[in-house]
């Protein structure tokens, strides 16, 4: 590990309902920001909403369009009917209409609001990803300016909102600055690229040394897919090791990829091995895998004198 890297404090993202909470839209030019702040980085108005309220707003509006049409309706037809008889009717009909649209309305206004909100992210999706990629720019430069934290802080909100490969790798490559430790708040799946590349390889290798829990379905996937690849980088063998070792954490994990196990067993540290194996020991259809056999091997030539492997297992405990 190098020692150019600074110790931060990296922010805790707030855990937010909905990814697009903390997303908001000026009334005046429509800009989409998620920069903290009370006046529009655009146009410097302090006409921010959040798209929520901007949904809910745009669900009254059309709302009220309806009323108004009806009440049209019913003046139109109560001004063309010919006798007084069928201009009560329309009247009283006209009456009921609109109570029950207004119940109606009233009924399935969250429902209205919400679909309004997809229509709104569908709608403005251009104007939404621009704003960001401006937000962004905003955190680089912040980066540049020597507030990695900020910036980072920045970046790591937009990449809620927007997803997409050269951000992860943005966010990597600021990540790649800082010394991480294992009590941080950190992210993996959300910075898992769709491409190989090994700055997103090297994150997840040493995630898998600070806080294997988090080292899930996602990122063992992309491990096994680019394994040749990863084997190339200088790191590499460090980094299967960890992902392996974060493996044998569950049993699910070793059964569904018992090959990719079985060539790293070897060499993981001597705790790992040992839960690896009783794992293994502890079940019937892995004993009956080639891994099997492999480990049992393994531990005649390491470990042929030692007696932590015992008898019977307790594999059953997670660690
Ligand atoms: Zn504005």
């Amino acid at each position: 590990m190098s020692t150019t890297k600074q110790a931060v404090q990296l922010p805790t993202l707030e855990q937010s309902r909905r990814k697009y909470d903390r997303l908001r839209v000026c009334r005046k030019c429509g800009r989409f920001t998620i920069l903290p702040g009370d006046s529009c980085p655009d146009c410097g108005k302090s006409r921010l909403v959040p798209v929520m309220e901007q949904a809910r707003r745009l669900t009254g509006r059309r709302m009220l369009n309806d009323i108004l049409l009806t009440i049209i309706l019913v003046i139109g037809a109560i001004v063309a009917a010919p006798t007084t008889t069928l201009i009560a009717l329309c009247a009283g009909g006209g009456v009921m209409i609109l109570a029950a649209l207004i119940i109606v309305q009233r009924r399935f206004r969250e429902r209205a609001t919400l679909r309004q909100l997809s229509r709104l992210f569908w709608q403005e999706r251009t104007a939404i990803y621009d704003g960001l990629v401006e937000d962004q720019r905003v955190g680089v430069e912040l980066v540049r300016d020597g507030e990695e934290v900020e910036g980072y802080h920045i970046l790591r909100q937009t990449a809620v909102v927007v997803h997409n490969d050269r951000l992860r790798l943005a966010l990597l490559s600021l990540l790649q600055n800082f010394r991480l430790r294992s009590d941080m708040d950190l992210e993996l799946e959300s910075l898992i690229t769709r491409d190989f590349d090994p700055l997103v390889a090297e994150y997840i290798g040493e995630v898998a040394r600070l806080k294997r829990d988090i080292i899930k379905d996602k990122a063992i996937r992309y491990i096994i897919a680019h394994e040749p690849k990863i084997l190339q980088m200088e790191q590499g063998w460090n980094i299967l090791i960890s992902v392996t070792s974060a493996m044998v954490r569950m049993k699910r994990y070793i059964a569904l990829y018992p090959g990719f196990i079985r060539r790293y067993a070897r060499h993981l540290p001597k705790e790992r091995f040992v839960r690896l194996y009783r794992i293994v020991h502890s079940d019937s259809e892995l004993l009956a895998d080639a891994l099997a056999q492999d480990l049992d091997s393994i531990r005649m030539e390491l470990y042929a004198s030692d007696t932590t492997f015992g008898g019977q297992t307790t594999g059953a405990q997670r660690s």
